[in-house]
């Protein structure tokens, strides 16, 4: 599985519809200060369904659609779209090539889509579990996220080893299928309760 190409409208400094193509081997991107190299991992970052718009380096979820500058109009719709190649079906599902996006609108609304089809936020959240891929993945490592992990705590630590040793889904599971068996518990003591007063 790899990233083949990033799609950015109306994303931050990005007006206008730009496509990244990548290809095998190692893409840099560079440019000058200012230019736009990290909204490049924001978007990535806010397509695999970051809702934290300080994790995006802005104060509130709008600042990233973009603001206009001197010379052009604010847009009122940000959009962006990630293309992975999944030949190797290291994520769960059939398609050879699968693309995640996500649209948002000044009023708000907001849809996230999985090869053109409209979905949830958990679905997006879902499709990426265990590969290291998602907002809180170790693929993508920001400026000052080494530092963080180095000194953080160990609770926090060992999510990412979690991640990468592929066990987070069953732990998820295993969290669902705890809270159903304490709710069934509390079923069974009303329904002892109800025999008892009949009896
Ligand atoms: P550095 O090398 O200093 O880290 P960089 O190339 O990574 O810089 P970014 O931080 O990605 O640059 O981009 C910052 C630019 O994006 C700024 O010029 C800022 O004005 C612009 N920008 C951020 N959000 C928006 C927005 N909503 N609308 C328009 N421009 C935006």
């Amino acid at each position: 599985m790899y990233l083949k190409s990033i799609e950015v409208q109306g994303f931050k400094s990005f007006a206008n519809k730009i496509l990244f193509e990548f290809h095998d081997g190692i893409t840099g991107i560079v440019g000058p200060n200012g230019s736009g190299k990290s909204n490049v991992a924001d978007a990535v970052r806010w397509v695999l369904g970051e809702q934290s718009a300080k994790q995006l380096r802005g104060s509130k979820m709008e600042d990233i659609i973009f603001s206009g500058t001197e010379t052009r109009k604010p847009l009122g719709l940000a959009y962006v779209a990630i293309t992975l190649d999944n030949k190797d079906h290291k994520l769960p599902i059939e398609y050879d090539e699968v693309t995640v996006a996500r649209r948002v609108y000044r009023s708000g609304e907001s849809e996230y889509l999985i090869n053109g089809h409209s979905c949830r936020l958990k679905d997006v959240q879902e499709l990426f579990l265990d590969t290291g891929i998602g907002k809180e993945g170790y693929s993508i490592i920001g400026q000052g996220q080494i530092d963080k992990i180095l000194s953080g705590k160990p609770e926090d630590r060992r999510e990412l080893f979690d991640e990468a040793a592929g066990i987070v889904k069953f732990k998820k599971r295993k969290a669902i299928a705890g809270k159903n068996l304490e709710e069934e518990k509390q079923n069974l003591y009303r329904i002892n309760d109800i025999l008892i007063e009949i009896e």
